[in-house]
């Protein structure tokens, strides 16, 4: 599918649940949020036709995310039979890591492409605080069992937020000297909890990229284009890479080639602004093959047209459920 600006879509991201076992300060309030219903939320059953539907419009990149993807009963399974239909070139996983050590060798085998890690610090009681509760060792013992079961492309994405671990910059350099890992800061967004969100807690990229430089020189990595929304580089000396994600103050939409459906079946154009068309209806309408697989097509076209041509920055956005 081509938008309107000439984007082509080819990438489907799916949050397969609401639900999370951590509570980070700027995805979700203390106490945690309205769960949705049960019956509200799709089946795998559900997401195949969906899935399969987008490939035969060209879909061919596909990435689960949440919530928290690895707390989904038989996501392994949901992953393989993704990874089976003809047309599907990637399947990830966004994930915060703390049940990747336990699922590493069965993500694996299920034919997974690669994953991405969610870790804001690398000091044990600051990622109590970020998480509300959650244990460093198990992201950490998670990423080297990914690497030891053979898993590359890995990336850890690090949210940086002034006067929280911004001071850890260095640190997470030297965590990939040795490790093959991308690591990828980026910018703190304004979400459905931006109460809880604190203005000054934001750092641009410039800023960030200024500290990295404290460390050495950027060495730009050629991209391909729609390659995803990091501008990289390497370090002289380091095995791992350094992306950048300013999709605050200087978004990436012109190359935005990506749709999003939320774990309880909206459509969505954008992670922040546009609009969504509701395909649990459809699927849930007894519809004819040939009916619904018209109905399907019509979602998928209306949502690429509501893409926006950059978005607003701030949304009410609920990120565990539309998946960040
Ligand atoms: N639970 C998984 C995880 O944390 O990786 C997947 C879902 S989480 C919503 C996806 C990504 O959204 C995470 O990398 C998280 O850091 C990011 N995210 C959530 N809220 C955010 C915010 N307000 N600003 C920037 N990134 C945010
Ligand atoms: Fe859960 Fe991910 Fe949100 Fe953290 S960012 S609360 S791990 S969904």
């Amino acid at each position: 599918m081509i938008d309107k600006h000439s984007r082509r879509i080819n990438y489907l991201r799916i949050s397969v649940t609401d639900l999370c076992n951590l509570r980070c300060v700027y995805c979700m309030p203390p106490h945690g949020t309205k769960l949705l219903d049960r019956e509200e939320i799709l089946s795998f059953e559900e997401i195949l036709t969906i899935v399969k539907h987008g490939v035969s419009l060209r879909v061919n990149k596909i990435r689960l995310t949440g919530g928290e993807p690895l707390v989904r009963k038989g996501i392994t399974s949901l992953i393989k039979h993704i990874a089976d239909i003809d047309g599907i070139d990637d399947v990830a996983v966004t994930t915060n890591g703390v049940f990747v050590r336990e699922f590493a060798m069965a993500l694996k085998t299920s034919g997974l492409s690669r994953l991405n890690i969610s870790l804001d610090t690398l000091r044990d009681d600051r990622f109590r605080d970020i998480t509300r509760g959650g244990r460093l060792k198990d992201v950490l013992d998670g990423i080297e069992k990914i690497l030891e079961v053979g898993f590359t492309g890995t990336k850890v994405n690090v949210v940086v937020m002034r006067g929280k671990n911004d001071d850890e910059i260095h640190d997470f350099f030297r965590y990939i000297l040795e490790r093959d890992i991308e690591l990828r800061f980026i910018e703190l967004m304004a979400s459905g909890w931006k109460n809880m969100v604190e203005e000054d807690r934001f750092m641009p990229i410039s800023e960030i990229m200024q500290k990295v430089e404290e460390i050495g020189e950027l060495i730009p990595v050629k991209q391909r284009i729609c390659g995803g929304p990091a501008t990289i580089y390497k370090i002289k000396g380091a095995l791992g890479s350094i992306g950048f994600i300013s999709a605050v103050s200087k978004p990436f939409c012109n190359t935005c080639n990506r749709l999003r459906l939320t774990s309880d079946g909206r459509l969505r154009s954008c992670l922040l602004s546009g609009g969504e068309v509701d395909v649990k209806d459809i699927l849930r309408s007894n519809l004819s093959k040939a009916e619904l697989a018209e109905k399907l097509t019509n979602a998928f076209v209306k949502v690429t047209t509501m893409k926006p041509t950059i978005h607003s920055g701030k949304s009410n956005a609920v990120m565990h459920q539309i998946g960040g």
